[in-house]
């Protein structure tokens, strides 16, 4: 493998690597190993919780069925952690040590499919540079003992041992000053945190953890929802999809942080704002715009479509197809609060006792503006949503077109406020470049700006335009420059389901707009019930 020190290097302290590079001159070819290995080890060695989540995944790997760790000083002064997975053998014993050492890729083919999953054989070899570990391995039988102190291997010793793994790391970061200095000391909560987080995704293993001597947490073999719930609490709300398992909060229990927000990519805890921020867009307007609602989410993808090597500490994930798992995370969560509304005949129908976009009285505070016409300074209240029309009942019943609804609103937020536009996470690249057409696109309420010789990136869009709307958006304006035409169709297209509740909230935020009684391309968008009409049909 090639090591690209320059890159690697960045967050070693440029002392450091100065007076080790002056030291490598000096005794290359002893040096190197150890100065890479110490390198390396600040990439996956951040703090003892990272360090931790890696010695777990290998005994997870190692098919253990009970996994037990005790830590002491947060973790700076002891972490081991004992297995009954596999074991070693002594060659592999000792090989596990070195750079590069891995069981887990034997072929090209193999690299490629793993790469992504950050399998690359280092974290033993980067926790052994950084602190004195001691290792006692044994597939059953007799087994080996190796101690490393700061990256020096010693000699490999006998032992006795049942089949599995003992890890033991001591002193941590001992040789590294720059790096100790950051260890926050004695803080146990992020080491308990990520064995607990573990666990979620392997009901089928025992975790028992020790801290400072007491155990703070045993938890036996059981299914998965059942972990869940022992860990976290109850959620009310499951989904299961194809390859989307999860476990959601009530609207009305979203956090200020985010710290329970817990994603599974393929069972490896990771991190994705493009999935938070999905799961919040699945909620709609049932939670503020500053809250989080907790969840345990777990999605299972072709290892090729995900990359996890994007940041080595923090495992964030990307996905090769954003668009799809935004759109699929999205859909399954929103899908999970529509809850089929039959017609409701019943015309004095009070309303539902769900969690509304605010606690103020169901009811329009009305300019006069047509307001006579619509009789909407009664009290509005919603009674069915039916294959996309809303019937709602002020003095009057109206039934009203949702799509139609729609496209007037996304029309007015296209021609509103820059402050109302919605940012982008990351910002969402199109294949084409023309300075027109950036021209035009801001003119459309989109914030984008050109990469490279090419590209296109759009880093804000109109408040009410669907991201996953977006290409359909971009294609249909490459057909027709007309904004009119351009929002009818997409919304055509589209053809959502609406529950009764954002049903209604569409309805509210249809009497905020310019025109509300007819679509941006004229039709009108809601009609008053005829009672007499509905008689005549009823005694016919
Ligand atoms: P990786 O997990 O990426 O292969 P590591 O440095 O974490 O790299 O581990 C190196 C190798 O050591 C693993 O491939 C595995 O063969 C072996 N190993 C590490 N921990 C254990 C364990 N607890 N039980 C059995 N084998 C282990
Ligand atoms: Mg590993």
């Amino acid at each position: 493998m090639i090591f690209d020190i320059p890159k690697q290097l960045s967050h070693w302290s440029k002392n450091q690597i100065l007076s080790d590079l002056r030291y490598m001159s000096k005794k290359i070819a002893l040096l190197s190993e150890e100065v890479i290995n110490r390198i390396a080890a600040g990439e996956v060695v951040e703090n003892p919780a990272s360090l931790l989540k890696e010695l777990i995944e290998n005994s997870l790997d190692a098919e253990a069925r009970q996994i037990t760790v005790w830590i002491e000083g947060g973790g700076e002064e002891l972490i081991r952690i004992e297995d009954d997975g596999c074991g070693m053998g002594k060659e592999d014993a000792r090989l596990s040590l070195e750079r590069h050492a891995t069981s887990k890729i034997r072929s090209d083919e193999d690299l490629q499919r793993l790469h992504t999953m950050g399998f690359r054989g280092e974290a033993l070899a980067a926790i052994a540079a950084v602190s004195r570990l001691d290792l006692k391995t044994s597939e059953g039988g007799e087994g080996s003992w190796i101690q490393v102190d700061g990256g020096k291997i010693g000699e490999t010793h006998l032992c006795v041992r049942n089949r599995g793994t003992t890890i033991e790391v001591r002193s941590l970061f001992f040789n590294v000053p720059a790096r100790k200095k950051f260890l926050k000391l004695g803080k146990s909560k992020a080491v308990v945190q990520i064995v607990e987080t573990i666990a979620l995704a392997n009901p089928e293993v025992a975790f028992t953890l020790f801290v400072d001597g007491k155990k703070v947490l045993e938890l036996f073999p059981t299914e998965r929802k059942k972990r869940i719930e022992e860990v976290m609490g109850q959620f009310p709300i499951t989904v299961e999809e194809e390859g989307v398992w999860g476990l959601f909060s009530a609207p009305g229990e979203a956090k200020a942080q985010r710290r329970e927000q817990i994603l599974f990519v393929n069972k490896r805890p990771l991190f994705s704002p493009l999935v938070a921020k999905a799961v919040k867009m699945g909620y709609g307007t049932r939670i503020e715009e500053s809250l989080y609602p907790p969840f345990v989410l777990f999605l299972s993808l072709p290892p090729e479509e995900i990359d996890v090597n994007v940041h080595p500490q923090k495992k964030e994930v990307r996905f090769s197809d954003e668009r799809k798992i935004f759109r699929l995370v999205e859909r399954v969560v929103s899908r999970s609060f529509e809850t089929p509304t039959p017609f409701v005949t019943s015309l004095t129908f009070a309303p539902p006792a769900f969690h509304w976009e605010s606690s103020e009285p169901i009811s329009f505070p009305l300019e006069m503006r047509e307001s006579k016409e619509l009789g909407l300074q009664f009290e509005a209240c919603p009674i069915a949503v039916m294959d996309g029309f809303l019937f709602v009942q002020t003095k009057e019943i109206y039934l009203v077109d949702l799509s139609l609804a729609f496209a007037r609103v996304l029309y007015d937020s296209i021609s509103g406020k820059k402050e109302e536009m919605q940012r982008l996470i990351w910002p969402f690249e199109w294949e084409a470049k023309d300075e027109e057409l950036l021209e035009e696109l801001s003119g459309l309420g989109m914030e984008c700006r050109l990469i490279g010789k090419k590209k296109m990136a759009i880093d804000a869009i109109p408040a009410r335009l669907d991201l996953a709307d977006l290409p359909d958006f971009l294609e249909l304006w490459m057909e027709k420059k007309r904004v009119d035409w351009v929002v009818c169709e997409c919304v055509r297209k589209k053809k959502k389901n609406y529950s009764l509740e954002q049903a209604f909230l569409l309805w509210k935020e249809l009497q905020n707009c310019q025109d509300l009684q007819y679509d941006p391309q004229g039709k009108k968008i809601w009609t008053v019930v005829d009672r007499g009409k509905l008689k005549k049909m009823v005694e016919e």
